[in-house]
């Protein structure tokens, strides 16, 4: 009995890692009969080797568990360096088997010890061929070493001169001193979602599809990633989230240790030169050592990616984020010590029953937004004109104010409940004053190509851009937040049959 549950304990574990480096390859694009087979013969091997038994007789098992391990054993290796292999692991890969080699060696010197004349012989000619490959392997690593990061350097210097480039290049705007609140759009590139991440999220049925089309049929698609500068004549220059950094988008494999890695897509995210969050600034007429706060409305890394080139800034963000974990901490690196955590103690704000004034003088309100991530927050910024609110990641786009037909997916349970929340307070918010304008970090609509990038062109909004913004914001969702005709985004699959799909609003 004790044997049993002992054997089942190893099989859970064994199972669910299995399953885990599945949907890993899946996510890497690996083709689902390919997987299905490939999971068959694991899983096969998994029990064989536990309950040998259930391969037949004794004479035969060795030879079942064999062709069961050599495919899975090739197979495992060959997926891994068709789709997860990194020039930045060959170092690893080198000596990983040059400590294979050298504890092979280990092995059989023990056994020469016990072995006589001709066997003994021929045990330690083993022995030191398998030591020399060893050593071999590991001085290959090491060269390795300084190979890969000579690539990666001429990569980054090249990508530099780029940079330069585009902030020299013609177009660039001067700086305007003083008088009202400016606020500007920085698109700091795109990254590849799938379309049920991004639109599938909801419940019963059409969300159950929407997991299953994510995983299976890997719909893929690009959105933006916008961050917003604001020049703000009493408090400096200020950002709300940061966006993607250049090493993320563009040096990949140096950037990301080997298990972030695996889970992420080597393109995640794509970045021109112009769209540098360093080079933007810059082409605007600022530079982003003035840069003086970050409101950080989460901790995710295409939103804090930026955070690498403000070491002087605040970063104000959801102590919550912060202590829940942050899965890329290569990002918070220069900026952990300058963390500041709101404490949310300014009293009710509309529906929200908690949010903080940041600056004591009603300019900039914090309001938390848990969901998306467990300290979630958006922004609330006052204008002459208005008010403007930054969404984060709490609804990505426009149409997904429109919560019952439109949504992102969640992981389940107390996180889809603070997102549905957060959500419907926001809709309050904006119901309630028809001066605020919600500006979005990955709206792919018109909304945002058109009409915000219109309205916030020299980055003062005026009561004309609020009328315009919100009129829009009317032709697109009805009263009761549902979308007119017209507005409801579908999957358009690439017209090649791979590579990634658009959205198309109908
Ligand atoms: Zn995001």
């Amino acid at each position: 009995m004790l044997k049993i549950l002992g054997k089942i304990g190893l099989l859970v574990p064994a199972l669910a890692v299995g399953a885990v480096w599945l949907v890993v390859l899946r996510l890497k694009g690996v083709p689902v009969p390919l997987l299905v087979t490939y999971g068959l013969l694991l899983a096969g091997s998994v029990v064989g080797l536990l309950w040998p038994g259930v391969l037949g007789r004794r004479a035969t098992r060795g030879r079942v568990l064999a062709f069961l391990g050599v495919p899975v054993g090739l197979g495992t290796l060959g997926l891994y360096l068709a789709v997860v292999y990194y020039v930045t692991d060959l170092p690893v890969l080198l000596a990983l088997a040059a400590a294979a080699c050298l504890t092979w060696t280990a092995a059989l010197f023990l056994r020469v010890r016990r072995a006589a004349g001709d066997r003994g012989a021929r045990q330690t000619r083993r022995a030191f061929l398998a030591g020399g490959a060893g050593l071999a392997l590991g001085v290959l690593s090491g060269l390795s070493v300084d190979q890969v990061e000579r690539r990666r350097r001429e990569v980054l210097a090249r990508g530099e001169q780029e940079r330069q480039a585009a902030v020299r290049a013609p177009g660039g705007r001067r700086r305007i001193a003083g008088g009202a609140v400016r606020v500007f759009p920085i698109h700091t590139g795109d990254t590849v979602v799938t379309y049920g991440q991004f639109y599938g999220g909801l419940d019963g049925w059409e969300g159950l599809n929407g997991y299953v089309r994510t995983l299976v049929g890997k719909a893929q698609i690009t959105v933006p990633v916008h961050a917003y500068l604001i020049d703000h004549p009493r408090h400096g220059l200020m950002l709300v989230d940061t966006g993607v950094n250049w090493e993320q988008a563009r040096d990949h494999d140096g950037y990301y240790d080997m298990t972030s890695r695996l889970l992420t897509e080597r393109d995640e995210y794509r970045m021109s030169p112009g769209q540098d969050l360093r080079v933007q600034l810059a082409r605007l007429g600022y530079d982003a050592k003035e840069i003086s706060t970050v409101f950080l409305t989460h901790v995710h890394d295409d939103h804090a990616g930026g955070l690498r080139y403000l070491p002087q800034a605040t970063v104000v963000m959801d102590r919550r984020d912060w202590e829940h974990g942050v899965l890329y901490p290569y990002s918070f690196a220069l900026v952990k010590d300058n963390l500041s955590f709101p404490a949310f103690d300014s009293g009710a704000f509309g529906a929200f029953p908690a949010s903080q004034d940041h600056f004591g003088d009603g300019s900039v309100i914090l309001l938390p937004t848990p969901g998306h991530s467990p300290g979630h927050m958006c922004v609330l910024l006052r204008l002459d004109a208005g008010s403007v609110l930054f969404m984060g990641d709490t609804l990505y786009t426009l149409p997904h104010l429109a919560v019952d037909q439109v949504r992102q997916m969640t992981i389940g349970g107390a996180d889809t409940i603070h997102q549905m929340e957060a959500a419907r307070r926001i809709q309050n918010l904006l119901a309630s004053d028809p001066r605020i304008v919600p500006l979005f970090a990955h709206d792919n609509t018109r909304y945002h190509s058109d009409l915000v990038a219109s309205a916030f062109a020299q980055g003062v909004l005026d009561e004309d851009g609020v009328r315009e913004l919100r009129t829009h914001m009317e032709a697109v969702l009805t009263p009761d937040w549902r979308l007119r005709p017209g507005h409801t985004p579908r999957f358009v699959p690439p017209a090649s049959g791979t590579g990634l799909g658009s959205v198309d609003f109908r």
